[in-house]
């Protein structure tokens, strides 16, 4: 915003292209963050769906539009319509940010860079270390690939043998496959295969659930089959975080081990969305304290 807090005639768009649209918590969260660094943008929410995509981003480039985010349903259809890709976005095949670099549009996915980030944050290196991710899904995905590109040296995908699973196998292919040179090993399970999923995270270092088992209406669940998988050094982190502390959190603070929920990813997805964006780094304790310490 300019000083006087109105918009004028230097002010650049943001916004995010998603439906539904009303319950985001994007908008609040940028437009917060800039008002308090004093930056000249504005942040906007459009109920954008695959049917109105192409025209939406060939008004975007028109207006030279900074950048936006791209939520459901958009996430993979707006690849081809894009001018780059980094290597997250690439790799997960979907993107939930774009910049505009001078009529340039590139697409970035900062969902793996947040979670990511939010381990960081908890004091956790993950460079050669063993990950156990629960889902295929758009989260779990992007997570999967960030933790290859950041040098997890070892990832075992569980998934339900749902319509996920073929994702599950897709996933650990391009991390062996199309990122091998960075030499992490990606197996798929399918989650139903109880002996297997309770061996491999006795012998990893993290186990991240990256599905929406822990909040409503799957609150009062857990995908742990049982307390005894768990033991003190395992690190233990779900990507929800309504509620801050879910069942599988609640079950590994017993067993002792380190927790971390999905709030830091959250943050810090849009966090790096922001910085893409302005180039400034986002003022994340203040949006934590605004937005969320109430929950
Ligand atoms: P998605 O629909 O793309 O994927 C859903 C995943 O959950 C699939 O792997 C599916 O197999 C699995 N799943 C669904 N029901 C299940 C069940 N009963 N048992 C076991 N597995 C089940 O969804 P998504 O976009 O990947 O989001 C997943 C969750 O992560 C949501 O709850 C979402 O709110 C949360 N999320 C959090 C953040 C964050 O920043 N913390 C970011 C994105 C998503």
């Amino acid at each position: 915003m300019s000083d006087s807090g109105r918009i004028d005639g230097r002010t650049k768009l943001l916004g995010l292209l998603a439906t539904p649209i009303g319950h985001s918590l994007s908008p609040a969260m940028h437009n917060m963050s800039l008002k308090k660094l004093g930056l000249n943008y504005v942040y906007m929410a459009f109920e954008v769906g695959n049917r109105e995509l192409t025209d939406v981003v060939t008004g975007m480039r028109a207006l030279q539009i900074r950048g936006f985010n791209v939520s459901m349903p958009n996430k993979t259809k707006i690849l081809p319509l894009l001018d780059d890709l980094s290597p997250a976005a690439r790799f997960a095949g979907a993107v939930n940010t774009v910049v505009n670099e001078k009529g340039k549009l590139i697409g970035h996915n900062t969902d793996g860079i947040g979670y990511m980030y939010a381990l960081k944050e908890a004091g956790i290196d993950v460079v050669g270390k063993k990950m156990t991710i629960i889902g295929a899904g758009g989260a779990a995905t992007a997570i999967a690939i960030q933790a290859a590109l950041d040098g997890v040296a070892e990832i075992s995908i569980f998934n339900n043998n749902d319509e996920f699973f073929e994702r599950a196998v897709h996933n650990a292919r391009i991390i062996n496959e199309e990122m091998k040179d960075l030499q992490c090993k990606a197996t798929a399970y399918t989650l139903e295969d109880e002996s297997t999923f309770k061996a491999e995270i006795a012998s990893s270092d993290i186990l991240t659930n990256a599905t929406g088992v822990g909040m409503k209406p799957l609150e009062n669940s857990c995908l742990i089959p049982d307390p005894t998988c768990l033991r003190s050094d395992l690190i233990v982190s779900d990507i929800v975080y309504i509620p801050r502390k879910t069942k599988m959190l609640e079950m590994a603070e017993s067993a002792g081990c380190q927790t971390i929920n999905g709030l830091g990813m959250m943050l810090h997805q849009g966090a790096k969305a922001f910085e893409i964006w302005t180039g400034q780094k986002m003022p994340v304790e203040y949006v934590k304290q605004q937005m969320f310490s109430n929950i």
